[in-house]
């Protein structure tokens, strides 16, 4: 029978036995050693804790912690912060980025809410990139590279994913990208302050450093390179091309020149092309994007009486290949005002990044929407008729009659969504100007077609790359010439205890991974062991949670600057765990569905049934031994592993 869930109120719960005042004792040896037994002995159960389920790369964010924080040890030849990138990037090769602008969706899934605060992963990610690229590591023992070559269109986060993966399977690839260089939006979309181009150069040389990786840039599928060239001379093609345009403003005369995208205004920013602005900028979004356009907007600031020919729309419409460098000396503070359709708690960009926009002197205004664009008799733009607003359940606004109100502006900026450019390739795409992907990634119309990332979706940076993974894996079996296996339920990256077994020189003759079940005949297991993660996700109410010690999550200093010191900062908003505050954070992992070595079972088992095994054979998931000659499934082991890793299950 399923157990009750337990309802922990996080603010009260201390998990005492008694009330004040209590005097009279329970026998527990007769409740629960004698009576209450379940008459099962333990099983040992691997699940999927519930912050890889929700990391869209399906990092394997639990091992990462448990090797940070020192209780899964590297072998000899590694250190622990080496051990714990080569385990991190098995599933996303860009740690040091994804530490910085991940929206961290594995947070919010984090068990340890129910206790006091997520665990700060993003943070210890971003502590484990770092400190790859400072140690120089590279992505080494390699396979082989077969003859097979992959075309992949898109070097941002999906197509690099893609090659990464591809080459950790032994295949080479061609990566071809219409831009000068590599990363895609982590490049020409966020601002380097958010992603600095030393981390993101670094993390994508060290890919191309694998070897058998081709880069082509400044070259346009579909314009400069067919997709039946492609087909002719690669086994298979994937589409990682992302969404390349802004949507435009969805409002009346939004065709004046200065009314622009976000795409185009953070592309042209991100290339160095301009110096300033030359009056007040209104952002119309509400979303990541739209953060990025008005931070920029504020360190971009303005010159007064900006030459015509040196307005920023001259260079976003390629009229102008860039603003003069000496105008950066000129520029004084500028006005900026953000709009939303939603109220401040439901814009889709994170709290964190309102909060710094406000911190440097962005004005924000919510519930808003643009009706008009006010143009002036040249067919400038010189402000937005708004009206307060209220959003339907599929998202879209409508204006409240009688709440109309004009904001100045010299440029607009929209910020509500990407559309794709398909120039050349328009016969790849659906309807809806997107392209397909059946659940194993595949194009469903062109055989050996594969497709990641925003051109299926706009999503996140882990989500392409994510998508990637997957895709790698399906390349390979599809050119191998094998049906491609269907995803699992729970589809991460998951711990494999027969892999640690195999890096520890401790397989047992006859086990070739998955479950393992004690018996008198074989070594194969120290106790008897399940693999559920494929198809459970452990919940809190599982765990047991009075084990943990309230902590606070260590926050990583924001340095961004304030409203004073804004116009022409460049530096990084982010400073990162230093190591003896990583270890500690990661020391707040509760493991969950895995074993922590915390000696509870042993210490509390009535009957020593539990006992520690060999250190010269001890290994993850394989701590503890149980002799169930002994056990006389009083459950007790069960009801105090904090990791929710023993079911008294034997026999189900
Ligand atoms: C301004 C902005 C800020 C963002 N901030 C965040 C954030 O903080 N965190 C987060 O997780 N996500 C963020 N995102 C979303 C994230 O950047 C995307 O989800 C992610 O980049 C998608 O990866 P992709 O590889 O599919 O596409 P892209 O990153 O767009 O890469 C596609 C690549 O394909 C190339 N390409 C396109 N067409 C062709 C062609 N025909 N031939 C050759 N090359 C071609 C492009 O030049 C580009 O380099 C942001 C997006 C934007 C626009
Ligand atoms: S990539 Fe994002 S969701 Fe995944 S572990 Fe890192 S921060 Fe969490
Ligand atoms: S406590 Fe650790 S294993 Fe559990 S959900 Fe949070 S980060 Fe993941």
């Amino acid at each position: 029978m399923a157990a009750e869930p337990v309802i922990i109120d996080k603010e009260t719960h201390t998990f005492r036995q008694y009330e004040d005042g209590d005097h009279i004792t329970t026998n527990f040896e007769k409740q629960i050693f004698v009576e209450d037994t379940s008459y099962k002995c333990p099983v040992y159960i691997q699940r999927t804790p519930p912050c890889q389920g929700s990391c869209p790369s399906g990092h394997e964010i639990r091992g990462w912690l448990q090797i940070v924080r020192g209780i899964e040890k590297p072998g000899d030849d590694l250190e622990r912060d080496a051990y714990a990138f080569y385990r991190n990037t098995v599933a996303n090769p860009y740690p040091s980025i994804m530490g910085r602008v991940c929206p961290a969706p594995c947070q919010d899934g984090c068990n340890r809410n129910e206790v006091d605060d997520y665990v700060g992963i993003n943070s210890v990610e971003q502590y484990i990139g770092d400190s790859a690229l400072e140690a120089g590591l590279k992505f080494e023992n390699l396979p082989d590279l077969g003859e097979k070559k992959v075309a992949i269109i898109g070097g941002g986060p999906g197509g690099m994913g893609a090659a990464y993966h591809l080459r950790r399977r032994g295949y080479g690839s061609t990566v071809f990208d219409m831009q000068p260089d590599l990363g895609g939006m982590m490049r020409y979309g966020i601002p380097s302050y958010r992603v600095p181009r030393d981390k993101l150069n670094g993390e994508n040389q060290r890919i191309v450093d694998m070897g058998g990786i081709e880069v082509k840039l400044n070259t346009k599928i579909g314009v400069d390179i067919s997709v039946e060239q492609l087909e002719k001379d690669y086994d298979a093609i994937i589409w990682a091309i992302g969404c390349q345009k802004g949507r435009g403003l969805p409002a009346a005369n939004a065709d004046a020149p200065n009314v622009i995208t976000a795409v185009e205004y953070l592309d042209a920013f991100n290339k160095g092309k301009l110096q300033t602005l030359g009056g007040k900028v209104v952002c119309v979004g509400g979303g990541d994007t739209s953060i990025d356009v008005v931070t920029v907007s504020r360190r971009l600031g303005m010159v007064e009486d900006l030459a015509a020919d040196q307005r920023p729309e001259k260079v976003t419409s390629g009229e102008l290949q860039a603003q003069d460098e000496a105008l950066g000396a000129q520029r004084k503070n500028v006005g900026v005002t953000l709009t939303a359709v939603f109220p401040r708690d439901e814009m889709m960009a994170t709290e964190q990044e309102v909060l710094e926009a406000l911190h440097e002197g962005v004005e924000i205004q919510n519930e808003v929407m643009p009706v008009e664009v006010i143009k002036n008799d040249a067919g400038m733009a010189i402000g937005l008729k708004m009206a307060k607003c209220t959003v339907d359940d599929r998202g879209i606004p409508s204006p409240i009659e009688g709440t109309g109100f004009e904001i100045e502006a010299d440029l607009i900026v929209s910020a509500i969504g990407q559309i794709t450019d398909l120039e050349g390739i328009d016969g790849y795409a659906n309807e809806r100007g997107l392209m397909d992907a059946d659940p194993l990634f595949r194009h469903p119309d062109h055989e050996g077609h594969f497709v990641v990332g925003d051109i299926i979706r706009p999503h996140l940076l882990t989500t392409a790359i994510g998508q990637a993974s997957k895709a790698a894996e399906g390349i390979d079996q599809y050119l191998q010439g094998v049906e491609i296996s269907k995803r699992p339920k729970v589809d991460v990256h998951q711990f494999s205890l027969a892999a640690k077994l195999e890096e520890t020189n401790l397989t047992p003759s006859g086990y070739e991974g998955g479950d393992a079940f004690a018996t008198d005949t074989t070594d194969i297991a120290v106790h008897n062991f399940r693999d559920r993660s494929k198809y459970e996700i452990i919940n809190a109410n599982e765990l047991f949670l009075g084990h943990f010690k309230r902590s606070e999550v260590s926050k990583r200093e924001r340095t961004g600057p304030d409203e004073a010191h804004v116009l022409g900062d460049a530096h990084p908003l982010m400073k990162g765990l230093e190591e003896e505050q990583a270890v500690e954070e990661a020391d707040r992992c509760m493991s969950c569905g895995m074993c922590f070595e915390c000696d509870n079972c042993v210490i509390f088992c009535p009957q020593d049934a539990v006992s520690r095994v060999k250190k010269d054979i001890s290994t993850t998931g394989r701590y503890v031994a149980t002799d169930y000659t002994r056990c006389i499934g009083c459950h007790i082991c069960s009801d105090v592993c904090p990791t929710g890793y023993i079911d008294m299950a034997m026999g189900q």
